[in-house]
């Protein structure tokens, strides 16, 4: 028997993650740039959070009303510092969250059109038995440069930093998972890391 596939099933999922601060989001964009879909699990994690019933009274009961403001904006600071400290509230609420935004992506996939998109996650790797991907790309910045740009961006002691990378699984890990490593350090640059790379997944795509 013959079974027509859909477009959606032809499109390669390309993953991409790397630790806190390394970079992810900046590359997505590049991406973007050059006409690849980009799924941001964390921005649709936050998105659903706030707008899907379900989530928002489960977080209620959970956490107390103080974990949305009175317009229903998430209190990320709040979140933030309970599920980075607290292992079993971190369990808790990725195990609300992961299967819902693994729906949310099986829908958005649905209306795009290109050779591959991208899923950029903090926790892509974490979360691969539930939510495959094809291939996956790694970036990576030294701990360093990590720890100044997220305390710069998030106004976190370096202390709090170093506490929330450390939560995570190494880079020596994730780099075992990794098709294609970006470097993000300053001393290459990521728009001609990107270009390449790019060009080097059309290509490995046409020849799997
Ligand atoms: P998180 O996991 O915390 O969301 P991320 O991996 O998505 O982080 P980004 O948000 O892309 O990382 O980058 C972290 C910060 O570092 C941002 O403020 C970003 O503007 C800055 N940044 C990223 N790459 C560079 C770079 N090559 N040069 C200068 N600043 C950079």
């Amino acid at each position: 028997m013959h079974f027509e596939r859909t477009q959606y099933e032809y499109m390669k999922i390309i993953g991409l993650t790397g630790g806190i601060g390394s970079g992810k989001t900046t590359i997505a964009n590049l991406f973007e740039f050059l006409n690849i879909p980009v799924y941001y699990s964390d921005v649709r994690a936050r998105f659903l959070m706030e707008n899907d019933p379900i989530i928002i009274n489960s977080m209620k009961e959970h956490f107390g009303n103080q974990v949305y403001s009175d317009t229903g904006i998430l209190n990320r600071k709040f979140l933030g510092e309970i599920i980075f400290k607290f292992d079993a509230e971190r369990t808790w609420i990725n195990a609300i969250v992961h299967p819902a935004v693994g729906i949310d992506f099986s829908h958005w996939i649905l209306n795009q059109q290109s050779k591959f998109v991208l899923k950029e996650s903090a926790l892509l790797i974490e979360t691969l038995s539930i939510q495959p991907v094809d291939k996956i790309i790694l970036v990576i910045a030294s701990l360093p440069i990590r720890i100044q740009r997220v305390s710069k961006r998030d106004q976190l002691s370096e202390a709090e930093v170093k506490r929330r990378i450390r939560i995570q699984i190494s880079d020596e890990e994730r780099i075992k998972f990794a098709n294609y490593i970006i470097t993000n350090d300053g001393n290459k640059s990521i728009i001609q890391q990107t270009l390449k790379l790019y060009k080097t997944i059309l290509s490995d795509l046409t020849n799997d």
